[in-house]
């Protein structure tokens, strides 16, 4: 039976798209990556290569139909049973491809017609806030609610939540969608009490009450506006009550932003968090490949490109930025990209001339480099995609200033000196015996040493 089943998933699969009009980024990411891993009594057990939000969702969202196709296709039915991989990944599928017909319905929602998940490049480091945002945009107030992205500055959280509003517009076009920042949100509150009376006040719940999906972007800016948080958290019952989607992004988790209601805090909390991290190498290069196909840049050897990848870690606005200025100056000058001529350029971009070399410094820009926020750097935390960094931040203001270990160890929250020669030891053993981290002291350090 595992042979016939194998040999019709094809087909079971295409009858599930067409039957259920599944869409080509729903398809890619959730069911071509099903593999049929055995049969059981009655049972196909079906291997998810992906972590839990996959698995818990396609469960819910893809067992009805998948039964229905296989009984459709095989005559027989069956149970369905999906289980992870017990050797992990090979998790890769790129969503592609999104026709977006009404330019002017998304820019009435507030969004960018160039966020959708199609222009999304999906990497180790944002699998699961993509996974978890296409999930929410396919079946917007029923999955995880709310939604709450967050991760370092230009590691795409805009990106993703307007690509998910995008995704509802385009296959939902009555849903309304609202998509704002803190910014915006609290303006509007801060309007509403100073234009006075009731009316305003009501005018503005009207706006944000009676929508389908609610998106926030940077909700840290809430931090310490108190009416602005009594509001929203009113906001929040009142579309959380009627299933209505709501999807925030932030710097933080919400535990870490100061001056926040424990009650918005706790809210925050009840669907799913989702973090994005810095992306990786190989995730760097594809996101520039991807930018030159959507921009329409000539085309750009490989070299060069490796060349940006490897120098313009910290965020993806600073990769494409390095991207646009190489090619914009190749055309004013008439000039071909070449590795020298793409060293030249983005020279000044790496040399931050005007900056003191001081903990301080070294600090934020080994943060910005990894993705982090300084407090997060500097914090408790133990896990290794701090700790390392922190360790580098040793190991630099030790080799690059001449600040005392108990000055340096303060600013690194509070450490004992013995902490920071740990640290410091450490990298310099790795160093020696590491390629990464040679590669990672020896950028940090272009950054960081001004000329
Ligand atoms: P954030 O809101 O986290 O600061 P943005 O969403 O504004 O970051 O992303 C910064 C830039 O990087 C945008 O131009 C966005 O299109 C691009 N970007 C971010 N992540 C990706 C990705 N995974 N694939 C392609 N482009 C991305
Ligand atoms: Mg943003």
């Amino acid at each position: 039976m595992l042979e016939t089943i194998r040999e019709k998933w094809p087909e079971i699969l295409n009858d599930l798209k067409q039957e259920y009009d599944i869409t080509d980024v729903s398809f890619k990411t959730w069911l071509l990556p099903l593999e049929v891993r055995a049969v059981e009594g009655d049972t196909i057990i079906l291997v998810v290569p992906e972590e839990t939000v996959g698995l818990q969702y396609i469960k819910k969202k893809y067992s009805t139909p998948l039964k229905v196709c296989i009984a459709e296709i095989i005559g027989k039915s069956f149970e369905l049973e999906f289980i992870l991989p017990d050797q992990t990944d090979s998790f890769d599928s790129q969503p592609r491809l999104e026709v977006s017909q009404e330019k002017d319905v998304f820019e009435k929602a507030g969004l960018n017609p160039k966020y959708t998940f199609s222009s999304f490049v999906v990497g180790d480091n944002s699998n699961l806030a993509h996974a978890a945002a296409l999930a929410v945009a396919e079946s917007p107030g029923e999955v995880y609610n709310p939604l709450y992205i967050y991760g370092g500055v230009g590691l795409g959280k805009t990106h993703l939540m307007q690509a998910a509003a995008h995704f509802i517009l385009t296959h939902n076009p009555h849903m309304k969608v609202l998509y704002v920042t803190c910014e915006q949100f609290t303006n509007e509150i801060i309007d509403a009490i100073r234009n006075g009376g009731p009316t305003a006040n009501v005018q503005f719940r009207e706006k944000y009450r009676n929508i389908d999906v609610l998106i926030i972007d940077d909700i840290q800016f809430i931090s310490g506006k108190e009416t602005s948080q009594q509001e929203l958290f009113h906001t929040f019952n009142a579309l959380y009550d009627n299933n209505k989607q709501i999807i925030i992004s932030s710097d933080k988790h919400p535990k870490e932003i100061d001056n926040l209601e424990a009650r918005l805090c706790s809210r925050f909390l009840w669907g799913l968090s989702v973090d994005l991290q810095s992306p990786n190498y190989e995730t760097r290069v594809a996101i520039l490949r991807k930018k030159i196909e959507l921009d329409k840049y000539p085309p750009i050897s490989d070299d060069v490109l490796e060349f940006i990848a490897s120098n313009v870690s910290s965020n993806i606005r600073e990769l494409e930025g390095a991207l646009t200025k190489i090619v914009a100056y190749s055309k004013l000058t008439s000039s071909d990209i070449t590795l020298e001529f793409a060293q030249n350029v983005l020279h000044d971009l790496f040399s931050k001339s005007q900056m003191e070399i001081t903990p301080d410094s070294i600090i934020k820009i080994v943060s910005e480099h990894f993705g982090l926020t300084v407090n997060t750097l500097i914090s408790k935390k133990k896990n290794q995609e701090i700790v390392y960094p922190r360790q580098l931040c040793m190991y630099l203001c030790r080799t690059l200033t001449d600040v005392a270990l108990t000055l340096i160890g303060k600013k690194l929250g509070n450490r004992d000196h013995t902490t920071i020669i740990y640290g410091y030891e450490k990298i310099q053993r790795e160093i020696d015996e590491n390629e990464k981290v040679r590669n990672d002291v020896e950028i940090l350090k272009k950054k960081i040493i001004p000329g």
